[in-house]
């Protein structure tokens, strides 16, 4: 069934507008990579042009466009990994301060051909921005360091407002979902240690339609609770091309409706951002961690989130 036609829910319009084009001048200018661009993020177009009223967003990816790894669900090229541009940390900073951004999201790819895989340019850049301005959020969606504690404690140590890594997937379909190195325990001690030895909300993603069955979401929403996870999303995987996993199925946004009820409402996640398009930073929740951030209450700030 991939690649067949896309239901109604999932299309969406292409990038366009002033402020798209001023965003990806500035990314230029400083020579800075998004994974929204080099994961073909179907979203683009609306987190740039801030048409959620917002000052617009992208999502920073850091050390290079060539990962250490190949996930088969993943559109980022693998291999060839450049040498780490010391100035990447001042440039996004930079370009940080010039696009306006009150809330920043850096993500990375891979790095296990690097000593310390990346985890302290990770860190300096999250301590660049805060530098310049103390009242940035940031939000960082973290490899998993191949499960390494000391690592994984820089990135804690730069504390960044929320901490993500991605479980991706229910356990049964780690691989082939993921590169062989990722794993379901593995995550799951990240995301533990990042609850347990920071005061930042942690957060992960769930991808649908790769073949999950119901009780195995829910056992994994359970799996991320136990652990402290705060923030769960789910969204529909897309296949970026014909070489990569195919789609097992386009779940209905009833299906999603469900997952956020029981997230919120069974298992207390303090918010579940859920639908088709969601991905690991759009609409995933930045309004709702803004807003418990700048001082409302839980609920309230779920409303302002969803727009109630
Ligand atoms: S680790 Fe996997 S998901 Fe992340 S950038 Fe690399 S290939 Fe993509």
């Amino acid at each position: 069934m991939s690649r067949s036609r896309k239901p109604e829910w999932l299309k969406m319009r292409p990038p366009s507008g002033e402020r798209f084009t001023e965003i990806k001048q500035t990314l230029r200018d400083h020579d800075l990579h998004t994974v929204c661009e080099e994961a073909s993020c179907p979203n683009m177009g609306e987190c740039w042009s801030g048409a959620d009223g917002s000052a617009g967003t992208a999502t920073f990816m850091l050390m290079g466009d060539r990962c250490s790894r190949g996930c088969n669900f993943c559109d980022v090229q693998t291999g060839g990994m450049e040498t780490l541009d010391e100035d990447e940390p001042e440039n996004v900073a930079s370009a940080v301060t010039e696009i306006g951004l009150d809330y920043v999201v850096l993500t990375s790819v891979d790095r296990d051909d690097l000593e310390d895989q990346g985890a302290g340019h990770f860190a300096q850049t999250i301590r660049e921005i805060k530098r310049r301005d103390p009242e940035t959020l940031v939000e960082v969606l973290i490899p998993d360091f191949q499960g390494e504690p000391e690592l994984v404690q820089k990135i804690i140590d730069a504390e960044p407002d929320v901490i993500a890594h991605n479980i991706e997937t229910v356990e049964r379909l780690q691989w082939p979902v993921r590169d062989r190195r990722a794993g379901y325990e593995q995550s799951l001690s990240v995301l533990e240690q990042a609850a347990r030895e920071s005061d930042a909300y942690t957060k992960t993603s769930v991808m649908l339609g790769v073949g999950e069955y119901h009780h195995e979401v829910y056992q994994t929403m359970r799996d991320l609770r136990s652990v402290g996870t705060d923030i769960v999303t789910f969204g529909q995987y897309l296949q970026p091309s014909r070489s990569h996993l195919e789609v097992s199925d386009f779940v209905h946004p009833d299906v999603f409706d469900t997952y956020q009820q029981i997230a919120e409402e069974e298992l207390d996640f303090l918010y579940c951002a859920s639908g088709p398009m969601v991905r690991s930073s759009y609409r995933a929740g930045e309004l709702f961690v803004e807003s418990v951030l700048r001082g409302e209450d839980a609920e309230t700030a779920r409303q302002r989130a969803r727009g109630d």
